[in-house]
């Protein structure tokens, strides 16, 4: 598995800092640049995105971009562990940065936004069926979000 795009090796960190050819495998500068922005559009969003909107904030970013390219480079990033898969019922995935610990989401089944809920009921052993071991929960919240409550 390769994390950085540009491995300039341990000794670069020590003397001879001049810039000396370095044996770097530089992958094709477009991949890199399409994959920092999906990176980017995933790191500064403030709730979970489809591929859609990540296409539009992509292309914001960076212009020209391809929805495949998005889909690719988001599969990659899941296999990579760096994102995450919010599956929503009835609905197509919607995709967020890895590591935010244990939270819900809310639908709005009006405008289709997937919004982050903070909260938790906690233990559900109460719903358990008696006998039955629980090992977690998924739990989506679904409705209007507020903009769409004003919009009437
Ligand atoms: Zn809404
Ligand atoms: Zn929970």
């Amino acid at each position: 598995m390769t994390h950085t795009n540009r491995v300039h090796g341990p000794a670069a960190n020590f003397a001879d800092s001049a810039c000396t050819p370095l044996p770097c495998v530089v992958p094709p500068e477009r991949n890199t640049r399409q994959r920092q922005t999906i990176r980017d559009v995933l790191t500064h969003a403030a709730r979970p995105l489809s591929p859609g909107e990540i296409h539009a904030d992509a292309r914001k970013r960076l212009g020209a971009m391809g929805l495949a390219t998005v889909y690719r480079t988001l599969k990659r990033l899941v296999g990579e562990g760096q994102v995450e898969v919010v599956e929503i019922p009835g609905d197509s995935p919607r995709f967020e940065w890895a590591g935010k610990g244990h939270h819900h989401h809310f639908h709005c089944r009006r405008c289709g936004k997937v919004f982050e809920v903070d909260a938790c009921p906690g233990d559900l052993d109460r719903l358990t069926p008696k006998g039955f071991k629980l090992q977690g929960h998924e739990l989506v919240l679904f409705g209007r979000c507020a903009q769409c409550v004003r919009a009437g």
